[in-house]
This record gives structure tokens, C-alpha cells and sequence, in this order.
């Protein structure tokens, strides 16, 4: 199953992803990213796809949502999401111009993107396995405050039905260890975590280290984050952006506008990622 997932098409979106220039929702490119997105969501059969606008000081935003059901349709909640967010910043080069300069985002987050593209192809085709609705979700406005991911948050109504949220969030750029942090979100988030980790070794994925890293309330970072603090169990898998050490070089690039497909340093780490997310997802997804 996990062999399904096409590395050749992770590189085709990302391609596709960087080529609109920018994907800040102030330029004009985003739109040509939403458009992609779209259409190859809709392209996936029993995939249910929606556009969510929302705002972040107004600046229109665009969620787009893909619902995949069991054959006999959802149960009222234990929902999977997994999330990653398309858009884009550049704001670590001086002078950079939000409506007008190029911010590619290749790592940040043209890798999660694609990533999500490819699991939902793959995830689609075992639809008639599946007994827990599957949420994928392309955030806008993370950038700008996890804007996007917010607006589908309240948009839920309470209690909410998702019962674990997956966010994939700069996976490929690493050029001396397969590592991934874990981030995880308070007490609840813990279970899921746990079973992220017994993935890895179980089904061979090979990210090591895995680093479990809490993020504190004052340290909420990512589009998991917004999830974590409103008590559902939500994480992220996110190469570090922390300090250098032995096992994480730093990201030079990281919100300039030369994150570019030169610097995805590891396609392995990439995949792995890929893998590890729909092997969760699956699982869980089968599971009542
Ligand atoms: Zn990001």
C-alpha cells in the first residue's frame, strides 16, 4: 500500500506548486496555486472537494477541503484530518514584496502540499476500507497566523468530531539525517503521538531520529497548533527550524524567496514523511 505513493508525482506537484511564483495570498499567483490544488483534488475518484474562504485581516484566504467517506457513509465523529498548508512568505528578504516578488515556498510548504496530494490519491483507492471519515485539508494563511487553519476550527461544531489531526508542514529539506521533530500539543495529543512512533518502527518507514518535541502554550507553532490548544489530539511532522545540531544543518533559506526545488536536500526524508502520514492515516481510518 505504502508503495503506491509515487515520489515522481511528490516531484510533479511540487514543480507545479513553485511554478505559479508565489503562493502569498496577496499575489496574484495564489489563485494558480487554488487552481491546481482544485483540480487535482477533483480529479480523485469519492473525493469531495470545497473551497472555505476566510480572512486574515483582510486579506481573502482560501481553504480547500477534501472529504473522503466510507462506502456507507461518515459516522457523526472520530474524523481523521490531515492538514498542511500551501501558502507562502518571503519576508526574510529584505525589500520583499508581498503582491509582487516571488516567494516559491519549495520546503515551506510545497513539500507538505504534495505530499497531501499524493495521500489522497493513494487513500482513495482503499475507500472501501475505510469506517472513519478522512478530512484533507490545504490551509491558507498559516503564514500569516494559522489564519486558514482557524476558520476551519470554529467552522466545526462542538464537540467537535475530529478526533486526530496529522500536520505535514517543510519535510524535505535536511541533508544529513532522515530526521522529523514531532511536535504534539498538550495532554491529549500524547496517544497520538505514541502511535506516530510505533508506526515508524512497525511499518519500517526509517525517520530517525523522531524527535517528540511538546509545544508549550507559549510555543504554539504550525497549523496543528490551533487544534492542539482547543483540546483535540493534534500533531505536527515538521523537520526542525530550531537551532543546528548534529542531525539538523538549519534551513538558510527558510521564508526567503530562494527556497527553491535546489534546496529540497532530502526526496528520502520527503517520502518517508509521505509514508508515515498514510500509514497513521490508514490505521486509523480503519479503526472504530
Ligand atoms: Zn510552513
Amino acid at each position: 500500500m505504502l508503495d503506491r505513493l509515487d515520489p515522481a508525482r511528490l516531484d510533479e506537484h511540487l514543480a507545479a506548486l513553485v511554478g505559479v511564483v508565489s503562493r502569498d495570498p496577496r499575489h496574484p499567483g495564489h489563485e494558480k496555486a487554488v487552481a491546481y490544488l482544485e483540480a487535482q483534488l477533483r480529479q480523485v475518484e469519492g473525493l469531495k472537494v470545497e473551497r472555505q474562504l476566510a480572512s486574515a485581516g483582510g486579506i481573502p484566504l482560501t481553504n480547500l477541503i477534501a472529504t473522503l467517506d466510507p462506502p456507507n457513509g461518515a459516522p457523526a465523529d472520530g474524523w481523521i484530518l490531515l492538514a498542511t498548508h500551501y501558502d507562502t512568505i518571503a519576508n526574510n528578504t529584505p525589500g520583499w514584496r508581498p503582491a509582487f516578488d516571488p516567494a516559491p515556498g519549495a520546503d515551506d510548504n510545497g513539500t507538505g502540499t504534495a505530499s497531501l496530494l499524493e495521500i489522497a490519491r493513494v487513500l482513495a483507492a482503499e475507500r472501501a476500507t475505510l469506517r472513519q471519515r478522512v478530512v484533507l485539508a490545504f490551509f491558507d494563511g498559516e503564514e500569516l497566523g494559522f489564519k486558514g487553519a482557524g476558520a476551519y476550527l470554529v467552522s466545526l461544531s462542538k464537540p467537535y468530531p475530529v478526533a486526530a489531526v496529522i500536520n505535514l508542514d517543510m519535510v524535505g529539506q535536511n541533508p544529513i539525517a532522515d530526521r522529523l521533530d514531532l511536535i504534539w500539543y498538550r495532554q491529549g495529543s500524547a496517544l497520538l503521538r505514541d502511535r506516530i512512533v510505533a508506526a515508524n518502527d512497525r511499518f519500517a518507514i526509517g525517520i530517525k531520529p523522531l524527535n517528540q518535541q511538546f509545544a508549550s502554550d507559549s510555543g504554539t507553532i504550525l497549523d496543528a497548533a490551533p487544534f492542539g490548544m482547543a483540546g483535540i489530539p493534534a500533531v505536527a511532522l515538521v523537520e526542525r527550524y530550531g537551532p543546528d545540531d548534529a542531525t539538523y544543518p538549519g534551513n538558510a533559506v527558510w521564508h526567503t524567496v530562494n527556497d527553491d526545488i535546489a534546496h529540497i536536500t532530502n526526496k528520502r526524508l520527503w517520502l518517508k514523511a509521505t509514508r508515515l502520514t498514510l500509514a497513521v492515516a490508514l490505521e486509523l481510518a480503519r479503526s472504530r
